[in-house]
């Protein structure tokens, strides 16, 4: 069986060639237009290169959830002002497609406010969300929803939250949003505005549908192996839950944030165990886009940190051995692993700003 149809998509083609080069002058028909993707699922493994992919596989053993990803690319992530990026330009790269200098959240070299991707899915009516390990404030997820100079105006990110039709946001950082050096106490503007409160990641199950503000710490959330546990994939799968019931589809950026915080502590096991949380984290994703279908998975990263080399290991018994060049980030191209209907896409090498209009394509919005 299997050779009859070889041989027969051969006699098409070697048919089919030579009319097209006498043809060439005709219109070709059009190509049906693609299919757009209805849900896209961004994750966003801070300071996660290669060698941290690389790092927890070998700890697991020589697998990751990651690697259904079939669709792979590498994304330069060389800010506007500098050779070495940090989160507030990488993240508004990937969130405005606008290179921009470090420390800038939202905003282009110019300082002018940029929309982002969450910004024109809710535009469309879509849902959208996002998630960190991190304070939800931190220059990552707020690069998608907040327009700043500086990354370190936190209070002044928490007021962007209340400007936007955000559905659900999870994280640390309650201290930006109610104890804050002008007073005003954001988490009441918030329930004002129809949000459910959640202070607890356990507590996260009580939510079924509507608004979600899980504000899980006062600052940032502690170390995956220090009290975290699993908040992760909690708080994915709950936000996912309750995206999903828009008809109209969601965005939701998924950051695991602590990834870079090894790496500027030049821990390897640190590096390890939040890369492990992460990849459980894609696997939980992924299950939900594979049944589900309409869903586009992006899992890369906004820089490398730390320069991390594997210098040993052992993939039976999962040990890594391994060895830092700095305690900041580095230049290499990060790499993009993307899953679901518009995943070809992403294949090749390009411009970190190209993932926003990659992104903004699948979805069928005009730019
Ligand atoms: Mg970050
Ligand atoms: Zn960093």
């Amino acid at each position: 069986m299997q050779k009859v149809k070889k041989m027969k998509k051969t006699t098409f083609l070697l048919i089919t060639l030579p009319l097209l080069f006498a043809c060439n002058n005709l219109q070709m028909p059009e190509e049906p237009a693609p299919k757009k993707v209805k849900n896209i699922i961004l994750m966003i493994g801070d300071g996660m290169g290669i060698a941290q992919v690389y790092a927890g596989m070998t700890a697991n053993c020589g697998s990751l959830n990651l690697e259904q990803c079939q669709n792979i690319g590498l994304s330069k992530t060389y800010s506007a002002s500098s050779y070495i990026t940090d989160s507030g330009a990488g993240g508004t790269a990937i969130a405005t497609g606008h290179k921009t200098y470090n420390g800038a959240i939202g905003v282009d070299k110019d300082t002018v406010p940029q929309k982002t991707i969450l910004e024109h899915a809710e535009d469309h009516g879509k849902a959208s969300g996002l998630i960190a390990t991190s304070t939800i404030t931190h220059a990552t997820p707020a690069s998608f929803i907040a327009h700043a100079k500086s990354r370190n105006l936190y209070e002044e990110i928490a007021n962007d939250f209340l400007k936007t039709d955000i559905d659900v946001f999870i994280g640390g950082g309650l201290n930006n949003f109610n104890s804050r050096s002008d007073s005003i106490d954001l988490t009441q503007s918030l329930k004002a505005n129809g949000y459910t409160l959640i202070y607890k990641t356990e507590d996260l199950k009580k939510v079924k549908s509507g608004k979600l503000a899980g504000l899980l710490y006062e600052g940032a959330p502690p170390k995956y192996s220090e009290g975290r546990g699993n908040m992760l994939t909690v708080a994915a799968e709950k936000a996912i839950e309750i995206l999903r019931q828009n008809k109209k589809g969601f965005f939701l950026m998924i950051e695991a944030s602590q990834i870079d915080w090894g790496g500027h502590d030049n821990k390897t096991g640190y590096v390890v165990d939040e890369m492990l949380d992460f990849d459980r984290t894609i696997g939980k994703v992924l299950e939900f886009a594979k049944a589900d279908g309409n869903t586009l998975v992006i899992v890369t990263a906004d820089h490398e940190t730390g320069g991390l080399s594997l210098t040993g290991g052992d993939l039976e018994k999962g040990e890594v051995e391994a060895a830092f060049s700095t305690d900041y980030h580095t230049s290499v191209m990060v790499p993009v692993f993307a899953y679901g209907p518009g995943s070809d896409d992403f294949r090749g090498i390009y411009e970190n700003t190209e993932l926003f209009h990659k992104m903004m394509a699948a979805f069928g919005f005009e730019e």
